[in-house]
């Protein structure tokens, strides 16, 4: 009997999630994520731009995980399986992927965000980039399987990663929440949960354990922004759109919201361009003769200044966070779009309370609201689930040890009250653990 988790980031902190399991001598390491509030203070003061950025200080300040806690260990490394395509999740990749002799293993989006991340960077992984669809299984080695359970969360095609051993299987679920309805894709495959037997060890995504919730569908999102733009007087108005670029769903919504409106649909930015590049070449969903891509900001500006009816088109943008660079603040506030009483603002999409957003949206809104432009904020609901989708969670699998994950101690006590005092879990089965902090699986 032989196998350990050892944790190596987004464990009792939230970001730059990676974890490995052990099994005899062999090790899967489950995603490699970047913490973005640390990534991005440090690399928006370098001159030298993303190309000087290393692995090693990466993971000095805390941006990448602290894959050195695996020492000798990193010749162990079997595979490396992503769970899907955001950043916290990906975005270490192309610093520290080379570090291990294995391949990379991820659903056709999720390795299409993989690619692009790793050509931006211009740091090319030596691994390969294996493809495997949703609710797949492979083998991994002689001693190691691997199955993706479909999920739903935010971005297309997540999966939760299960590493199959003669010794039980643990549950690496990462970033979810279970919709109902969802917009894009498939359900969970709540079946094949309902199904896994034997699962040692569930590591998941606490991230509202404290709320008594259960996340609402992206259909609800879809019809908040229904409801909003098709009941205001729009007429002869600028309708600018910001929403996250990874989250295909709701790019989607916006392309049905564009047709009811009886307007074009224009994406402005390069990120939602990568984004729906990615979802082109996937499979998931073709934006190519429904909308108007533009990438880059001197094509952003001269669309800009040809365009003569604004009043015509349904503008998407990025800079959901009022972050100063984004095409968002960068349009309004140097007056490429000059915004009139009335015209409308939205966001779909929540502030992230890290670092400068809150500032950056407060100047943005106020700058709007003195030209009299109407703001819309938050028609948005959440990719991850809450207490009652981590009930339901736990139930399906019935894991004999849990460990939550992507959460600070709030999230993680309050996950653990749930197992303990609500599911009748021992307290010696939840585990609260910290980057570092190995666990034997007795
Ligand atoms: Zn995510």
């Amino acid at each position: 009997m032989s196998l350990e988790i050892i944790p190596l980031g987004g464990f009792s902190e939230i970001g730059r999630n990676c974890v490995a399991i052990k099994h005899d001598e062999e090790i899967v390491i489950c995603d490699m994520g970047l913490s973005l509030e640390q990534y991005i203070d440090y690399t928006e003061g370098l001159e030298s731009g993303r190309a000087a950025v290393s692995g090693k200080k990466l993971i000095q300040i805390g941006a990448a995980p602290d894959v050195n806690i695996l020492g000798d260990l990193r010749k162990n490394v079997v595979g490396i399986c992503i769970t899907h395509g955001h950043l916290d999740h990906v975005g270490a990749l192309p610093f520290l992927a080379n570090r291990f002799d294995c391949d990379i293993h991820a659903t056709p989006f999720t390795a299409e965000v993989i690619e692009s991340i790793s050509n931006r960077d211009g740091l090319p992984l030596k691994g390969r980039i294996i493809k495997h669809p949703i609710n797949g299984r492979f083998r991994l080695t002689r001693k190691i399987e691997i199955e993706f359970v479909h999920i739903t969360h935010s971005v297309p095609d997540t999966v939760g990663v299960i590493v199959h051993t003669k010794d039980g299987s643990v549950a690496y679920i990462n970033d979810f929440k279970l919709d109902n309805s969802p917009t894009l894709g498939p359900k969970t495959n709540i079946k094949r949960l309902q199904e896994l037997k034997g699962i040692k060890c569930l590591i998941i995504d606490s991230l509202y354990a404290h709320k008594t919730e259960k996340a609402l569908s992206e259909k609800i999102a879809e019809q908040m922004l229904f409801d909003a733009l098709l009941s205001m007087d729009t007429k002869g108005k600028t309708i600018i759109i910001t929403t996250f670029s990874s989250h295909i769903a709701r790019l989607k919504s916006i392309v049905k919201l564009g047709e009811r409106l009886g307007r074009k649909v224009v994406f402005l930015g390069r990120s939602i361009d990568k984004y729906a590049q990615a979802s082109e070449n996937a499979k998931i969903h073709s934006f190519k003769s429904q909308v108007k891509m533009v990438a880059y900001r001197e094509k952003i500006d001269k669309f800009l200044a040809t365009l003569t009816r604004p009043q015509d088109y349904l503008l998407v943008a990025t800079g959901h966070q009022g972050e100063p660079k984004a095409v968002l603040s960068r349009i309004v506030t140097e007056g490429k779009l000059r915004l009139r009483p009335d015209d409308i603002v939205v966001y779909s999409s929540k502030i992230i309370p890290a670092g400068q957003n809150e500032q950056n949206r407060e100047k943005l809104d106020k700058f709007l609201r003195s030209k009299r432009v109407r703001i819309l904020s938050d028609l948005h609901v959440s990719g991850h689930g809450a207490r009652e989708d981590h009930r339901d969670i736990l139930q399906m699998l019935k894991p004999q040890h849990i460990i939550p994950t992507h959460g600070g101690m709030r999230q993680l006590e309050a996950f653990k009250d749930l197992a303990i005092n609500e599911l009748s879990y021992k307290q010696d089965k939840v585990h609260i653990l910290y980057n570092g902090k190995r666990l034997k699986l007795a």
